[in-house]
């Protein structure tokens, strides 16, 4: 399984540096994150804590996500199931949209659960065009399995060219991005 990791990590063109244990092992050169790892790592401890308060009686899947603003705040968010199937909801969603309800320009969204399919599992598909508008494509995401392994990416690279709309928020500082 380690050694999978490791190619899917390349295969993805990750921007921060890991270890083949999925640490983050350097942020050095053009590829560094604006995002310190105290803040990379206080996100990684709120999506593990919260993934316990998942209520998922219907898939067994807990899930737990944890952000962290630039102001260094902190909001989480729980996977919550409902007896109708439809209504549930992904915990990073639910952290996206607490960011909103705290005035939080989220820096860093962690989420915690089990591996899908022997792979860290990163927000899907949704979470992460919810994440676009309101984190903008610098966002760095982080998934951690239940053994604490952990891979680190940015929004960018995870929805390249996705629909969007820059917010006073996620507007550019540069023209050429
Ligand atoms: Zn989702």
């Amino acid at each position: 399984m380690a050694s999978g990791f490791v190619v899917s990590v390349r295969s993805l063109s990750w921007l921060i540096p890991m270890s083949s244990d999925g640490e983050v092992v350097s942020t050095s050169g053009e590829s560094d994150s604006p995002v310190g790892e105290d803040h990379i790592e206080r996100a990684v401890e709120i999506a593990v804590a919260t993934r316990q308060l998942s209520y998922a009686p219907y898939s067994q899947f807990l899930m737990g996500a944890g952000i962290v603003g630039h102001d260094g705040r902190e909001v989480r968010g729980a996977l919550v199931e409902n007896v109708s199937l439809g209504l549930a909801m992904c915990s990073e969603r639910v952290a996206l949209f607490n960011a909103v309800a705290e005035d939080l320009s989220p820096a860093v969204l962690a989420v915690s659960s089990e591996r899908t399919d022997g792979e860290l599992t990163f927000p899907c598909g949704a979470c992460l065009q919810v994440a676009l508008e309101i984190a903008g494509p610098d966002l760095v995401v982080v998934a951690v399995d239940t053994d604490g392994q952990r891979a680190t990416s940015v929004l960018r690279s995870l929805l390249p060219r996705a629909p969007h709309r820059y917010t006073p928020r996620t507007a550019p500082d540069q023209p050429s991005r």
